[in-house]
């Protein structure tokens, strides 16, 4: 029995209920598509799922992570994409909640809980990946403004963004240290929204290159100080790290439950396949991952909630944990189905392609297993 508070049951028992009743029915269609309706970005502003974990100060519902991995869990048994939506919208969002001074925070926060503004994350490049000390875009003070220009790959959602909160160096002679994080009008001159990827899954977001040329941003909109966009960064990943593995457990959950069902209605050799104990194995091996993966999730995500030293390694232990059972669980649904999971009229190839980029988003499995290694090596 988990220990939620009365807040976080009854999010648990909305994000539930409108995932079945008003998600669920648009998933694949969602992903044929590669379209996200806009109804249901109307849906979760008037739900008030864009404030989930941002303080009542700035218009959030103050409910912290943990409640964010409970609604991202839930959004993703039925529709990855969902859950999406408010994730990165945390990504972007939090470097600003943790970065910002008070004139920041009051002015960019209530809009984005609102999803008035929509936010997006820009760190990554075409030669800065995992490596993000490699970063070459460069914000340049001049006066009282920053001028940035480079290239910026793989942003999810920035062709519809607002703002976008961007990495670049302002000491390009230095390393990971010369990084700083700077608040960006998406619509400033010089912003140019590049090749919409086409992607494998999450077909219903677009992650597009972001080109900056001479684009003035007021010395006002820097994050934290000259060269603290680096520790930023982490610091951000430590806090949505969880969720990405929230989104990984309810993925696994909704393929694990299509599967158990499948297994009872399918007959062959005059049984329900799922009185075969071969696949009666595979599924108590799906549900000991995905029970593991959600108690890990929830661990880490109290652990962020309540600033505890262990918070990065639990975080990158249970992003790691989750999305890896997402892909194992995922490809062993579709095995249960046989042929029929292969095929595009059932949703596990959907699910299975999605749990891929759970395992290369927010940092490579590889990369947080770095991180862990680092950190009980240390
Ligand atoms: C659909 C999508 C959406 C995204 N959205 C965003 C976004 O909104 N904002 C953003 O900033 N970025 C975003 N990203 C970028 C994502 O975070 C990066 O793709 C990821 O960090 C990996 O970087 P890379 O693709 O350059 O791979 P690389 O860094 O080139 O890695 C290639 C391979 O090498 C491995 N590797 C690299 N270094 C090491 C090491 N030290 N030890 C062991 N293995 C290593 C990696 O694990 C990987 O397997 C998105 C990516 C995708 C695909």
């Amino acid at each position: 029995m988990q220990e939620f508070t009365s807040d976080q049951l009854m999010l648990r028992d909305m994000a539930r209920r409108v995932a079945d009743e008003k998600i669920s029915p648009l998933a694949a269609e969602i992903d044929a598509k590669s379209h996200y309706p806009d109804e249901l970005v109307d849906l979760f502003r008037k739900l008030d799922l864009f404030a989930i974990p941002y303080p009542e100060k700035y218009g959030g519902a103050g409910q912290g992570v943990l409640s964010a991995c409970i609604m991202a869990e839930e959004l993703a048994k039925v529709c990855s994409n969902s859950a999406m939506v408010p994730t990165t919208q945390e990504l972007g969002a939090t470097p600003i909640l943790l970065g910002g001074n008070e004139d920041q925070k009051s002015k960019y926060l209530p809009p984005i809980c609102k999803g008035e503004v929509r936010v997006s994350f820009a760190l990554t490049e075409p030669e800065a990946g995992s490596d993000v000390g490699n970063i070459q875009t460069k914000a340049v003070r001049k006066g009282n403004e920053y001028i940035i220009n480079g290239v910026k790959r793989f942003i999810s959602y920035s062709d519809v963004a607002d703002i976008m909160v961007v990495f670049a160096k302002t000491d390009p002679a230095a390393d990971a240290r010369g990084l700083s994080a700077l608040i960006v009008d998406a619509h400033s001159p010089g912003i140019t929204i590049g090749k919409h990827e086409d992607k494998m899954g999450f077909r219903g977001f677009n992650a597009c290159e972001v080109y900056f040329d001479e684009v003035h941003v007021p010395a006002e909109n820097l994050l934290a100080g000259e060269g603290q966009g680096f520790k930023l960064a982490m610091k951000t990943l430590d806090k949505t790290r969880p969720i990405v593995g929230a989104i990984g457990v309810g993925l696994a959950e909704g393929c694990l439950e299509y599967a158990i069902n499948y297994s009872k209605q399918r007959v062959q050799f005059g049984k329900p396949i799922s009185s075969f104990q071969g696949l009666q194995f595979m599924m108590a091996d799906m549900a000991i991952l995905v029970e593991a993966s959600r108690q890990m999730v929830y661990k880490a995500a109290r652990a962020a909630d309540n600033e505890d030293p262990e918070m990065a390694k639990l975080g990158a232990i249970a992003k790691c944990l989750a999305t890896d059972t997402a892909m194992r669980v995922s490809v062993d649904a579709v095995q249960i189905l046989g042929g029929s999971g292969y095929m595009r009229e059932y949703p596990l190839e959907r699910r299975m392609r999605e749990a891929k980029l759970l395992q290369i988003v927010e940092g490579t499995n590889q990369i947080q297993r770095v991180v862990i290694a680092n950190k009980i090596l240390s």
